[in-house]
This record gives structure tokens, sequence and C-alpha cells, in this order.
């Protein structure tokens, strides 16, 4: 029920990120009801006069709940199980009230307790998506007709009455909440695609490779994975010979040009000044080379507005058992090859 900013193959993402984000509020939260369970033990000892050993057990239950949770709590991170997780929490608290509530002689006091519950549901819901909230929240009302079977509430009607204006209130609060949490996800993509992709040429940076690879610097991808290595030749010279910013532009085409021939699975990345690293993901070798030959004899026939220009590329075909700097170092000795062997060329690793 997110505003149309968000698609639908977004949405995971954005929930994941206001789990993360909202986690440790929600988890302090989760601990402090735990909490407010067992202190309600004091309010029976005031009703009773004395030290209410009748609800001690039921108040103090809620240890095991609470115990799970704090078990559970760095494990889970994924939002729809931290959801189910978080929501445990207030659920619970309600049947060990339930059952305290079964030893006391006033019950009248449940209706203040259950009015608490909601705030409860307001502070887990700030981590979880709006339509998982309606529905966690929505069980108060069956936690409460349950609740009713065994205690009798003389205001049970009441109860309800006050519990259904509440939810909406709740759930109001949260679709405003969420709603707001869009504009921080939005800002926080673009601040992450800024900080992974390169001002000039607009194509990535080397700060993507930490998205690409796993902890032992092997490439994320499952299908085969080929890497070029492109360096424009005498590239000092063109700048040398036309000036910095026309330097500037012919990056910008070699960019855009490689972007163009390749698929939106692949990945450009400006590595160095006027070197480009190239993943082909799910090529095989032959196709990968014929890519690569291609690349090279359109960047040095299509007009870049400023000289024609030629480029030597190195080839390594990764086998999935080297990290990624090995693929690349291989790379970039085929392409040291091909520079001193003429350039303008490509060098596949395995021919030299
Ligand atoms: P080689 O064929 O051996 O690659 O020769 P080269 O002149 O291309 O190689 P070298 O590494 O000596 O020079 C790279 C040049 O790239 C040096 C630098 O002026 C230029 N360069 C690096 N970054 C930029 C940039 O952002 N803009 C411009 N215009 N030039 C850049
Ligand atoms: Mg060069
Ligand atoms: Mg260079």
């Amino acid at each position: 029920m997110i505003t149309k900013k968000i698609n639908k193959e977004e949405r995971n993402d954005f929930y994941q990120s206001k789990f993360d984000y909202f986690r440790k509020v929600s988890g302090f939260c989760a601990v402090l009801i735990g909490l407010l369970e067992i202190s309600y033990f004091i309010t029976d000892c005031q009703l009773y006069g004395r030290f209410a050993i009748e609800t001690l057990i039921p108040r103090v239950s809620i240890v095991f709940p609470l115990a799970l949770f704090l078990f559970l709590y760095p494990r889970v991170r994924d939002y729809k199980w931290g959801a189910l997780l978080y929501y445990m929490m207030p659920h619970a608290a309600m049947w060990c009230t339930t059952w305290a509530i079964y030893h006391l002689e006033i019950k009248d006091f449940a209706r203040e307790g259950f009015i608490i519950m909601h705030f409860a549901f307001l502070a887990i819901g700030l981590c979880a998506p709006l339509k998982y909230h309606l529905f966690y929240h929505s069980l108060l009302i069956l936690d409460i007709a349950i609740s009713n079977l065994y205690n009798h509430y003389e205001y049970y009607s009441m109860m309800i009455g006050l519990a259904v204006p509440l939810m909406v209130g709740v759930f109001l609060m949260m679709y405003i909440l969420e709603n707001s949490y869009v504009d921080q996800y939005r800002m926080k993509k673009e601040l992450e695609l800024s900080s992974k992709s390169d001002k000039l040429t607009t194509v990535y940076n080397r700060y993507i490779m930490n998205d690409i690879v796993d902890e032992k610097d092997h490439f994320t991808f499952s299908h085969t994975t080929t890497v070029l290595m492109l360096d424009i030749d005498f590239f000092k010279k063109v700048n040398d010979t036309y000036g910095h910013e026309a330097g500037d532009k012919i990056l910008r085409h070699v960019a855009s040009e490689i972007k163009s021939q390749i698929y939106g699975s692949d990945y450009v990345i400006r590595w160095g000044g006027e070197e480009f690293v190239i993943l082909l993901v799910g090529y095989d070798h032959t196709r990968a080379l014929d890519l690569a030959q291609r690349l090279r004899t359109s960047l040095s026939r299509t007009d870049n507005g400023v000289c024609p220009i030629t480029v030597s590329i190195g080839l390594h075909h990764y086998d999935g058992n080297e990290t990624y700097r090995e693929a690349i170092r291989k790379a970039d000795k085929a392409l040291y090859y091909a520079k001193n062997h003429g350039r303008d060329q490509v060098v596949d690793d395995k021919d030299i």
C-alpha cells in the first residue's frame, strides 16, 4: 500500500530496508513489552493487597517467549520472518495477561492493559510492511475474544469497541510512517548509486565490486563470467594534442559505446583513468571473444567527435575458483601483452 513511487521489483528491497532501519527500535520495544508484562505483577499485588502468588507464574512466563526472541533477534535478518518474530511478543504478552487475569478477582483493569497493547503494535509495526501490520494487529481482537472465553469480562463489548478505533488510528499512523520512509529509502538508494558510479562516464566505479563478490572475493554470478580489461591506446597523446576536455569527451563516448553493446546483466566499470573493466555474465568463450573484437573495431570506427582512437583489450575467462582480483590481474596481464605487441588488438590470457 505504499505510494506509486515504489515499483513491484523494489518492494521487497524497500521492506527489507525498512526492517533493517527500524529493527533495533522495534526490537527494543519488543523487550520492553516483556518487561512490562512482568511489572504488571506489582499491580496484581496491589489488587490482592498481598503477594499475588497466583499470578506470579503467568506474569513471569513471558520470559520464555522473551528468551526465544532474544535468541532469534540477531539471527533473523529477513523482514518476513522478522515480522513474525517481533509480533510474537505483544501476542505472547496478551496470552500471559489472559492467564494472569484468570486468577484475578477484579478483571476490569484488563481494559487498560489491552489499550496499552495497541502502542506495542505501533512500535513493532515500524519494522514491518503495512499489510503485515494490519494482519498481526487485527489478531489482537482474536486474543481478546479468546481471553473473554475464560475471563468473561463485564465490559467485553466496550473492550472491542475501544480496540477497533484504536487499531484504525494505529493503522493510519503506520500508513503515514511507511510513506514517509519512501523518501528516505529513495534518498538512500540514490546515494548508494552515486557512490558506485563514475561521475564523468556514469558507468560503475570499482566500489560496485562490493556488491558483486562474496566474502571469499569470488563473483556471485551463477553463470560463467568473462573479464575484459580495455585500455585506450596512446591516450596521453590525445590529451596532449586535443586537451583534457576533448579527452573527457572520448572517455564518455567509449563508456556509452561499451554500454550500448552489452546486456543489462553485464557490467562496465571505469577501473582507472582510461581503463575499463567489462564483466560479461553468461557468455561462453567464443561469444565473449567475438564481443571483445566487435567492441575494439566499433570503437575505432565510430566517430567520437575528437579524433580516431584504438583500444587494446585483455580477456580472461573466469573459472569460478579464483578471486576477482586474480581474474582481473590475468585480464590485465593479457592487456599488457596486447600493449607490447602492437596495441589495437584483443588478447586472450590463455594464448600467452
Ligand atoms: P598506452 O597505449 O600504453 O595505454 O598509452 P597511454 O598514453 O594511453 O597510457 P598512459 O597510462 O601512459 O596514460 C593514460 C592517460 O590517461 C594519462 C592521463 O592524462 C589520461 N587520463 C586519465 N584519466 C583521465 C580523465 O579523467 N580525463 C582525461 N581527459 N584524461 C585522463
Ligand atoms: Mg592507455
Ligand atoms: Mg592506462
